[in-house]
């Protein structure tokens, strides 16, 4: 039997709930890489993840007062700072309960609780009036999900024309051998990874969405490898702390797949809706 988008949901959400906020503590506090200047940048990954979220508001270039939607927002801190750093007021959807409970009470002890606000929902099908948002953004998020030029069409129709949708996601940047491929392929499903799209294959797929390009940014050599090592050293340090744990505390499969595989990259991708043509 093929399970149904609400059955993959509560599955996939139920995963969620139980393992945000180990990894929230290994990440730094988002659920998201880090940015690093070059090999000598020594920030930490808690400096560098709030790094790629800056990166990310920058890209988004939203104006005060603007709604943006926050499509697959984790714990919450991303949706915070968007909405503190750009004067925004930001909603954020997760197929996780817990991510919205903790979301909500970020939000709370922020004073932020009136402009930014998080909801169970799945971006296979956002419940949103069409054109209801100013902007969007899927930050590494967008691999986690099941069909995702479904997921596109639906960003491209919650957004306003002119709306700017921007996707911070792991990308293929070089084909992979198909032994590489299976290695990898066998330990998404610890981590909750769907597919990773090649990077050459992004033009084609925001244009059968509907949206525009505007830009694609390759930050591999800011991120994955810096990110991936530091997870390694904090997974090791807790297994100093907790010794008892030992050969139990171990890097997710998917990370130690990911650091042998460099063909496997990141990039920040900038769309826009088009704006409507005068009379149409
Ligand atoms: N953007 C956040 C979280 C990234 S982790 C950050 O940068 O910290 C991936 C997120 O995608 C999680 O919040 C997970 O619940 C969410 N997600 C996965 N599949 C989803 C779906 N089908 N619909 C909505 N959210 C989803």
């Amino acid at each position: 039997m093929t399970p149904t988008s609400s059955q993959h949901q509560e599955t996939i959400g139920q995963l969620y709930d139980r393992t945000t906020e180990m990894i929230e503590k290994i990440m730094g506090g988002s659920l998201h890489n880090g940015y690093w200047d070059d090999p000598m940048d020594g920030a930490s990954l808690e400096a560098a993840s709030e790094r790629l979220t800056e990166l990310m508001i920058d890209k988004l270039d939203a104006s005060k007062g603007r709604r943006i939607l926050d499509i697959g927002c984790g714990t919450g801190r991303p949706a915070i700072a968007l909405a503190r750093t750009a004067g925004v007021d930001v909603v954020g959807v997760t197929i996780s309960e817990r991510e919205v409970e903790l979301g909500s009470r970020l939000a709370k002890d922020e004073g932020l609780a009136d402009r930014v606000t998080f909801h169970v929902a799945d971006a296979l099908e956002l419940p949103f009036e069409p054109d209801s948002f100013d902007g969007a953004w899927l930050f590494e998020s967008l691999l986690h999900m099941p069909d995702q030029a479904r997921v596109l069409r639906q960003a491209y129709s919650v957004l306003r024309p002119g709306g700017v949708l921007v996707i911070a996601n792991l990308v293929e940047r070089a084909p992979l051998a198909d032994e590489q491929r299976g290695r990898l392929e066998a330990s998404y499903h610890d981590s909750h990874i769907d597919s990773i799209i090649p990077l050459r294959d992004y033009p084609g797929f925001i244009a059968d969405s509907g949206l525009a390009l505007r830009e694609i940014i390759d930050i591999s050599e800011h991120t994955m490898s810096p990110t991936l090592h530091r997870i390694v050293e904090r997974i090791a340090g807790l297994r100093e702390e907790f010794p008892e744990y030992d050969g139990v505390i171990e890097p997710p499969p998917f990370v130690a797949r990911l650091i042998e595989t460099p063909e496997i990259g990141y990039a920040i991708i900038v769309a826009a809706k088009p704006e409507r043509l005068a009379g149409s």
